[in-house]
């Protein structure tokens, strides 16, 4: 028997979709860099989320010598290290208003 391809769910609630998108910053602290994660959401939760990533993304607090760049949106796949996924510039900028 195939197996199934592995899907995420969209994280919004009462949302029953399928996750298409990553919402994510990179930290680094100078030395280390990586992918802090928002959300992981459909198309259709896409704009709310992202809303409130930056407005989460406001609040954080970051330390001397510690860098967090504002959120960005990825294209979820699924078998696709973090640092190759397919960043959406046309979709943040069209959020963007
Ligand atoms: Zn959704």
């Amino acid at each position: 028997m195939p197996m199934k391809p592995y899907k995420i769910m969209c994280q919004q609630i009462n949302c029953k979709n399928c996750a298409n998108f990553k919402i994510a910053s990179r930290w680094s602290d100078g030395g280390v860099e990586e992918l802090k994660t928002y959300a992981l959401v459909c198309e259709d939760c896409l704009r709310d989320a992202f809303r409130t990533s930056n407005f989460k993304h406001k609040k954080c607090r970051t330390i001397a010598g510690e860098v967090l760049v504002p959120p960005m949106i990825f294209e979820l796949q699924t078998g696709v290290h973090s640092g190759q996924l397919v960043r959406r510039i046309d979709i943040e900028n069209s959020m963007v208003s």
